[in-house]
């Protein structure tokens, strides 16, 4: 098979890759689907991300000054209707049944290690579940992929939907920062029949129920190679909401999910780690 010449394209970790093309790829600004069926921005000059991008990726100062909105003001915010070692532990079947339309989903440690784009292999049994029991009305929402400010050109954004299978929705503002319109537009029904899930109380959940989603919190995959602003940031909330539990706090009321026996439904099986 005849090649064209070697592009360099950015990789989830904003590392230059390079890589062999067929001659059919259009380069120039964009390249299109021809290539491992998805549409690619060619990029030759940001090889790698500048330590400035990556430390600010890691700091969500308006996430930080919303989250001191939540410890001052309502702490509520901060936790999920449901708790789970992971999504392999929900039954999707339920949460169907119960009315919700559709899922957004948090990547880094969610469904993935943390800068991959590839699902924890473990978890794609259930991620399949989940894909037929919502006729795949399924998106992902991250902070970094399709967020406007670290990937304007959808790179990421655009390898993610390769690797995943899943629309990952392109944004301009970080979690939990942010309204729900493109989520609305997306899944074409209102935010409170949507369930937010991510590992993140800061951002994941707080997004979350700001919006009136049911918010499901799965523990993170890993600690291993989180930045160490992520997981001080991680110990403070991980602290917070324990308290706040202690204190007998719960998640905001949703009017699909306003009994226990019907928050116990979401869960398979075990049914410790429901909050
Ligand atoms: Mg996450």
């Amino acid at each position: 098979m005849k090649h064209g010449p070697r592009l360099f394209l950015t990789d989830m970790q904003g590392y230059k890759v390079e890589r062999e093309v067929p001659v059919n790829v259009h380069v120039g600004a964009t390249a299109h689907a021809t290539w491992e069926n998805a549409p690619l921005t060619v990029n030759e000059h940001k090889a790698k991300k500048s330590w400035w991008q990556k430390l600010s990726q890691s700091i969500n100062l308006a996430g930080a000054w919303l989250f001191l909105q939540v410890l001052f003001g309502s702490n509520r915010l901060a936790i999920p209707h449901v708790s789970v070692p992971s999504i392999a532990w929900l039954d999707w079947d339920a949460l169907r049944r119960a009315g919700f339309q559709g899922c957004v989903l948090d990547k880094d440690n969610t469904l993935t290690h943390p800068y991959k784009s590839k699902v924890a292999p473990q978890l794609l049994p259930s991620l399949q579940r989940c894909q037929q029991a919502f006729e795949g009305r399924l998106a992902l929402f991250s902070n970094s992929a399709g967020l406007r400010q670290y990937d304007p050109e959808g790179v990421d954004a655009a390898l993610l939907e390769q690797n995943l299978g899943i629309p990952v929705l392109r944004h301009s503002e970080k979690k939990p920062a942010g309204g729900s319109g493109s989520l609305e537009d997306h899944f074409g029904c209102p935010a409170n029949k949507l369930i937010m899930i991510g590992d993140r109380y800061l951002t994941d959940i707080v997004y979350g129920n700001r919006h009136g989603m049911l918010t499901i919190r799965p523990s993170p995959l890993t600690r291993e190679g989180e930045p160490q602003a992520v997981r001080w940031v991680r110990m403070l909330e991980d602290f917070l909401v324990r308290r706040y539990r202690k204190q007998g706090k719960q998640a905001p009321q949703h009017k699909l999910a306003a009994t226990s026996e019907i928050i116990y439904s979401f869960v398979n099986d075990n049914k410790i780690a429901v909050w």
